[in-house]
């Protein structure tokens, strides 16, 4: 039997939906998404196998800065970098890449993202995702003829990740060109990270969604303990932020915030889990983590 087995890279600017596409392909919440850009920090497997055919998805942080330049002319900081190192890898070893614009219309983050992904040598395909918030369908059609003069894509597909519009004729475009070759991991493996990646992650995500546009950037979760129990798991996570007053941000007023927060997350853990959990949530100073190379690696950002 031929067998196919391929990588593909999702590229794009941040927010674009690149997440939730990869969530609603797997039909499992595996990537944290939220309005803020920068939630995804690592590139992420997600796998996905269909008859003879294996797919795997690398969900990108995509590209936060130009290498060298930081946001006030200065240099990048490590996490920044950390997060384009990640993106830049996946698009250079992948199969197929994806991509991701919005229906809006193209932008010059759009430019920029598409200047990366030429880099790599694999086909391209152009997603143009969101389009559950066209009025007029009308629109796509000189969208997509704008699209096409800008890069010789193999494909242009409109989609709506969020409501699952398209995806079938997404992933037949990406199937029919992954290169023949055996499958890399088992028939149901769904990702290739271990269990506490995703605990943190969850916790990282609702800390995301809870807290207004500073702090949450300066935010990392690593769960120190997980006893996954017969009928009740067990998580320790400990936040980390970079200054007193985050921590206090981070807490609420009585402890209500970060209440709040636990509740947001036991709740998806749970889920993630199939069964009940007791989760402690610590906040930590650390300062400076997220421009320490050995914080980074610390933290998991290797
Ligand atoms: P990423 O940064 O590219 O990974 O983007 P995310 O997947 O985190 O999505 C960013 C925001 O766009 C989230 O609030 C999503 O709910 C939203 N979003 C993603 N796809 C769609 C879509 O098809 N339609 C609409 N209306 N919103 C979407
Ligand atoms: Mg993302």
């Amino acid at each position: 039997m031929t067998t196919r087995c391929g990588f593909v890279a999702l590229a794009g600017r941040p927010n674009v939906g690149k997440s939730t596409l990869l969530n609603h392909l797997l039909g499992r919440k595996l990537s944290i998404t939220s309005r803020k850009p920068q939630t995804t920090r690592h590139n992420l497997l997600g796998i996905r196998t269909q008859g003879n055919a294996q797919v795997v998805y690398l969900d990108t942080p995509g590209i936060h800065l130009k290498r060298g330049e930081g946001r006030r002319g200065g240099p990048a900081k490590a996490i920044n970098r950390y997060m384009t190192g990640q993106a830049l890898h996946a698009v250079r070893d992948a199969n197929v890449v994806v991509l991701m614009i919005e229906a809006r219309g193209w932008t010059e983050a759009d430019a920029a993202a598409l200047r990366e992904v030429e880099r790599s040598a694999a086909p391209c395909i152009c997603a143009i995702n969101k389009i559950d918030r066209l009025r007029d369908k009308r629109a796509l059609l000189p969208l997509i003829d704008d699209v096409r003069g800008r890069c010789d894509f193999c494909a242009i597909v409109p989609v709506s990740a969020l409501r699952r519009d398209g995806l079938d004729a997404l992933e037949r475009e990406i199937s029919a060109r992954m290169p023949i070759g055996p499958h890399l991991f088992a028939a149901d493996d769904v990702t290739n990270r271990p269990t506490e990646f995703f605990l943190s992650e969850i916790v990282r995500e609702k800390i995301m969604r809870r807290l207004g546009d500073e702090v949450p950037h300066r935010v990392a979760v690593e769960v120190e303990r997980f006893a996954a129990g017969s009928d009740v798991a067990e998580v320790d996570a400990v936040v980390y932020v970079e200054r007193k007053s985050q921590k206090a941000i981070v807490i609420g007023r009585g402890g209500a915030r970060l209440k709040a927060i636990g509740a947001d997350a036991r709740q998806d853990i749970e889920h993630l889990l199939g069964r009940q959990t007791m989760l402690r949530l610590w906040v930590k100073v650390k300062a400076g983590w997220s421009n320490d190379a050995a914080s980074l690696k610390a933290l998991g950002y290797r």
